[in-house]
C-alpha cells in the first residue's frame, strides 16, 4: 500500500489531535445523510523554499461560512477565526512541501430525522500532501457526463454540500470507465455547468467564456481568480450561458480548481479543441496562477497567506 498522505494532526472537536484520533460515530447525522460542507485548500511551497502560500485563505474562509449557512449550521467562528485556525493547523503539521487542507462542517448529532435544524454542528480540520490531481501540462481528456449536475432547488451546488458529491461522483465514474479524465456535467437546461471537481473555462472567439454563477456551479475561487488575471492582461471575458455544441468549437478549453490547479483539456467527447496542445490563453494564465503561488509575483501577492515553515523560523 502507498504511504498514507495524511498529515499528522488534525482539528477536532475544538482542539488538534493526531489524525488518528479525529473520528466519528458511525451514527452521526453528517456520515448518514451527507449533511455536511467543506473546503478544498492549497497550500504550495514557496520558491524560498521557507513558506507554505495558502492560496486564497479568507476567500475559502467565507466561503465554507457560506456552505454551512446553506445547512444552518451554527459555529463559533467568524472569516478571521476560521482562516487562523487552519493557520493553527497547517503550523502543526508544518508541511514540508505542497499540500492539501480540508476543513469540514458537519452535524455531529447521532440523530435519524434528515432535517438541518436542532442538530449539533462541529468543525474539523485535516490536511494531507498532494500534487498533481490532474495533469497540468498536455491535456486531459474530458467527456460530457449523461448525469445531470445537481440544480439549486435540489441540493444548491454553489455551497459545497458533502451529499451533492454523490453527483460528482457519478459523472467522475463514468468519465473514468469511458476512459477519461473527467467529466463535463450539463445544467437541467443542458448548459455546460462544470466539472466533477473543478470550473470550466472555454475561448470563443478570443473571449474567455465560463458559465455564470447562476448556472448551477460552484462559486469557484479558482475560476473567480483567473477571470481577475484575465482581466488584468486585457483578455475579454464573459460570463455566460455556454451551448454544449460550443466545447466542440471552443479554441481552447481548461479545468479550473483547487485540486486541479489548472487542467488544459486536449478533446471533449473525443474531438480535439483546437490543435490538442495548450493554447496560448491558457498557457498565460496558468504562468501568472503558478507565479502566484509560487511566492514569484508581487502583483498578486495579496492572493496567498504565508505560513513560515518551522526551519524558517528556527533559521530567524
Ligand atoms: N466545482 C466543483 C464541483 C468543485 O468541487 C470544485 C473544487 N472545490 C470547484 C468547482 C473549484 O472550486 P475552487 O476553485 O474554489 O476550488
Amino acid at each position: 500500500m502507498a504511504p498514507s498522505p495524511m498529515l499528522e494532526f488534525a482539528f477536532f472537536e475544538g482542539r488538534i489531535v493526531p489524525f488518528a484520533e479525529a473520528k466519528v460515530s458511525v451514527g452521526t447525522h453528517a456520515l448518514q445523510y451527507g449533511t455536511g460542507a467543506f473546503a478544498g485548500i492549497r497550500g504550495y511551497l514557496d520558491d524560498d523554499g521557507e513558506t507554505i502560500n495558502v492560496f486564497r485563505l479568507p476567500d475559502h474562509a467565507a466561503r465554507l461560512l457560506n456552505s454551512a449557512k446553506l445547512l444552518r449550521a451554527e459555529l463559533p467562528f467568524d472569516r478571521d477565526s476560521l482562516a487562523a485556525t487552519i493557520v493553527s493547523v497547517i503550523a502543526a503539521n508544518d508541511p514540508s512541501g505542497d499540500c492539501y487542507v480540508r476543513p469540514f462542517v458537519y452535524k455531529s448529532s447521532v440523530q435519524l430525522t434528515p432535517r438541518l435544524r436542532n442538530l449539533d454542528d462541529e468543525l474539523a480540520i485535516y490536511m494531507l500532501s498532494l500534487g498533481d490531481y490532474l495533469d497540468t501540462d498536455r491535456g486531459v481528456k474530458a467527456v460530457v457526463s449523461s448525469w445531470v449536475r445537481v440544480s439549486d432547488n435540489a441540493i444548491p451546488g454553489r455551497g459545497k454540500l458533502s451529499g451533492a458529491y454523490v453527483n460528482s461522483a457519478l459523472a467522475k465514474d463514468e468519465a473514468e470507465e469511458k476512459g477519461a479524465d473527467e467529466a463535463i456535467l450539463l445544467d437541467a437546461s443542458g448548459h455546460v455547468a462544470e466539472g466533477s471537481g473543478c470550473n470550466l473555462f472555454v475561448v470563443r472567439d478570443g473571449i474567455l467564456t465560463t458559465a455564470p454563477t447562476t448556472g448551477d456551479i460552484l462559486e469557484g475561487i479558482t475560476r473567480r481568480s483567473f477571470l481577475r488575471f484575465a482581466a488584468d492582461e486585457g483578455i475579454p471575458t464573459a460570463e455566460r450561458q455556454i451551448d454544449r455544441s460550443e466545447l466542440y468549437l471552443a479554441e481552447e478549453a481548461f479545468f479550473c480548481g483547487t485540486g486541479v490547479q489548472v487542467a488544459p483539456i486536449a478533446s471533449i467527447d473525443g474531438r480535439p479543441v483546437g490543435d490538442g496542445e495548450p493554447g496560448p490563453i491558457t498557457s498565460r494564465l496558468r504562468g501568472l496562477f503558478f507565479d502566484c503561488v509560487r511566492g514569484r509575483s508581487d502583483r498578486y501577492a495579496e492572493m496567498v497567506t504565508p505560513v513560515r515553515r518551522r526551519v524558517a523560523a528556527a533559521a530567524g
